[in-house]
């Protein structure tokens, strides 16, 4: 049986990724860092699918909980590094660690995971999809820190592609625009509005829409390297 790893799958696009690849056919194992209600909810309904699955409150940022995780994981074929944490602030405003807090959950968490599953995944011949941003590619007004992060890891996707091709393992991202999510939940419905408006396909992306994405990307064997915007046309403007 081969194991799904979705990091942040307490809630979202992470929830989403989960049952997506529990319907799959695949176990699944997530990690949290706060969310426990959350979490018990994506343990159950993966359980409904049938699915094995392990949970692990774990921080992304976290170097020892990130190697005790991967060492407890058995099968692993993909790996989905989706925790994130976005910062609504003026760059002028911006702390020192609240900046440095949203580089590291979004691009050096993903850096942990990455190295700790690379034997497993060179093993099996397996690959990690990176869930981005569109702001990763094109900047957002008061989401610096979270625009930098995201452009981290795209860079990050390319290098390991690179990197990791020969040794059998393929690297991806999706590049997400505007997902009706709790992360967005701090913008009125107005604001919602105005910024899908402008968009070819003029709505929110879903959670499920995400995760179809991530699993094309988990099962297409000769893409790597790709960040694949899903974000209704966000890159055309
Ligand atoms: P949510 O806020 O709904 O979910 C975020 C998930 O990440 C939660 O499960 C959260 O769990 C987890 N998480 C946060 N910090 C950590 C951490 N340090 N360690 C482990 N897990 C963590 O957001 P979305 O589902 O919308 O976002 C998922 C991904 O998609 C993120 O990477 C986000 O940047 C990206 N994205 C989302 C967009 C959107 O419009 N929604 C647009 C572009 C990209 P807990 O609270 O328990 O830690």
């Amino acid at each position: 049986m081969s194991t799904v790893l979705v990091t942040g799958g307490s809630r979202g696009i992470g929830r989403a990724c989960c049952l997506a690849f529990a319907r799959a056919g695949y176990d699944v194992a997530f990690c949290f860092s706060q969310d426990e209600a959350g979490a018990a909810e994506t343990a159950r309904l993966v359980r409904q699918t049938g699915a094995g699955v392990q949970s692990f409150r774990c921080d992304v940022t976290d170097e020892a909980q990130v190697e005790a995780m991967f060492a407890q994981v058995f099968g692993l074929r993909v790996l989905v590094n989706n925790a994130g944490q976005d910062e609504y602030c003026l760059l002028q405003e911006q702390s020192l660690q609240r900046f440095r807090r949203v580089l590291d959950v979004n691009a050096t968490g993903a850096f942990l995971c990455m190295r700790a599953a690379a034997p497993k995944l060179m093993r099996a011949g397996g690959s990690v999809v990176n869930v981005g941003s569109v702001w990763g590619e094109h900047g957002a007004s008061c989401e610096g820190a979270y625009s930098a992060a995201k452009a981290a890891l795209s860079g990050l996707t390319r290098a390991a592609a690179k990197e990791w091709g020969p040794a059998g393992v393929r690297v991806n991202a999706v590049s997400c625009g505007m997902i009706g999510t709790a992360m967005n939940e701090r913008f009125s419905p107005e604001e919602r509005a105005a910024f899908v408006q402008g968009l070819a396909l003029a709505r929110e992306g879903s959670a499920e829409e995400i995760a179809a994405a991530v699993l094309f990307l988990a099962h297409s064997r000769y893409i790597t390297g790709q960040i694949l915007p899903v974000d209704g046309g966000a890159h055309l403007r």
